[in-house]
């Protein structure tokens, strides 16, 4: 999908009109506490560009999956906007309102540069089902829609797609990154073009691979997903985690790699354990792994080639882990992949979910180009879908 047309915050007159913005507030808490606000302070450049440019801000997003009436109080996103308001150290008004009267009286006397949130849209089961009503009655707050969650953006909600059918609409600056990097390395990569696919299943990635094995140089599998193909080409796995009825599309998948000349690289090692633990006993098998073992990690060859294919790249897109990497004794491989991508010169894009908490965890985030802001919408764009909250936007 080419976003690269979308209009942005930038290329809109924001002075004295009312914002919309959904952004990512979906933060971790323990005990109504946020344990991690990494959401809360990338939303930030987008809502002090508009405040700061005359704008009225209208904050809104999601924030966990609230069922009835004792899961929404777990879910309020009041610690959001105290939160924010200290990060910015400007006032950010609260609403325990939606698209009530408090909500438009709150959103009516809000003057330029004022900041205000309101309450969780999930509290109305219309948001996820995109209900035309709730989303007219939500856009009615604002004159302009600015959408600036890549976490939801593939997702279509009222919030993120629905109120584009009212109001005029362009995206953040996260989104705007999003596009340019992942939708540019896509469109027009650096060469060669390395993906490494990881994680636990072929059938989740499976779009992805098919998306990129038309437009890689090489592509690099490692995880459990490389022992569905590691059976494909006949190799003992032992007592690996692997997808039986995935074996053949692997053969197709390794076949249409030979036939395009694409390098396609499995582990040729793999660290193995007598039992899914992290106290089991340890061994590394060099091709086939025995009965009585899973491999649960990358071997040190493998982590060699695969830090070699990587070294040279122009561009790498990296997506799952190479091991169980919440294991130490199994998370060398995807330090060893994350160290890498870090020391190569390439244009480096990290999906998100483990990958990135992996990078994160090692120190390595700022020695990447782009780390996504959505584990699942990264994915579908990896896999060439439409973003219904990208595609609702307005075009230049
Ligand atoms: P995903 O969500 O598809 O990126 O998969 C991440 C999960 O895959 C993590 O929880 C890992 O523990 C798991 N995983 C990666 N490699 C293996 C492996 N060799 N055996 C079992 N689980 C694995």
């Amino acid at each position: 999908m080419d976003y690269s047309g979308k209009k942005t915050i930038e290329d809109i007159d924001v002075k004295g009109k009312k914002v919309l913005v959904r952004c990512d507030f979906n933060v971790p808490l323990s005990d109504g506490e946020i344990v991690d606000d990494k959401r809360i302070r990338e939303s930030i450049p987008t809502i002090k560009y508009l405040s700061d440019n005359g704008a009225g801000v209208i904050l809104c997003s999601h924030l966990g999956r609230p069922k009835d009436e004792e899961s929404k109080k777990k879910c309020t996103l009041a610690p959001v906007a105290v939160r924010l308001s200290r990060l910015m150290g400007k006032e950010v008004k609260f609403t325990t309102d939606i698209i009530g009267d408090e909500a438009h009286a709150m959103a009516a006397d809000l003057k330029p540069g004022e900041i205000m949130l309101i309450e969780n849209v999930r509290f109305y089961k219309e948001e996820t089902k995109n209900d035309p009503a709730f989303a007219k009655a939500l856009a009615s707050l604002a004159d302009i829609f600015v959408n600036d969650a890549f976490g939801t953006a593939h997702r279509a909600h009222a919030s993120t797609a629905g109120v584009a059918d009212y109001l005029p609409a362009v995206c953040g600056y996260l989104i705007k990154k999003e596009i340019t990097v992942m939708g540019g390395a896509l469109a027009n990569p650096k060469r060669p073009f390395v993906a490494i696919l990881g994680g636990a299943k072929v059938s989740d990635k499976i779009g992805v691979i098919t998306n990129l094995i038309d437009k890689v140089d090489t592509l690099i599998v490692g995880g459990a997903m490389a022992y569905t193909f590691n059976a494909a080409r006949g190799w003992r796995i032992g007592d690996s985690k692997f997808e039986p009825d995935k074996v053949e599309l692997a053969k197709e998948i390794l076949a249409k790699a030979q036939a395009k000349g694409l390098k396609f690289l499995l582990p040729v090692d793999n660290v193995a354990a007598d039992k899914f633990d992290v106290n089991a006993n340890i061994k590394v098998f060099e091709h086939g792994i025995d009965d009585g073992w899973m491999g649960l990690d990358i071997g040190p060859k493998t982590q060699k080639i695969f830090a070699d294919a990587v070294a040279d790249a122009g561009t790498v897109i990296w997506n799952g882990p190479m091991g169980v990497s919440e294991m130490p004794p199994f998370a060398h491989g995807t330090i060893a992949v994350a160290k890498a991508i870090a020391e190569s010169n390439s244009v480096s894009i990290i999906g998100g979910g483990d990958s990135a908490a992996a990078v994160e965890q090692l120190g390595f985030a700022d020695k990447m180009t782009h780390i996504s802001t959505g584990g699942g919408a990264s994915l579908e764009f990896l896999e060439g879908l439409e973003l219904p909250g990208i595609a609702c936007l307005d075009d230049k």
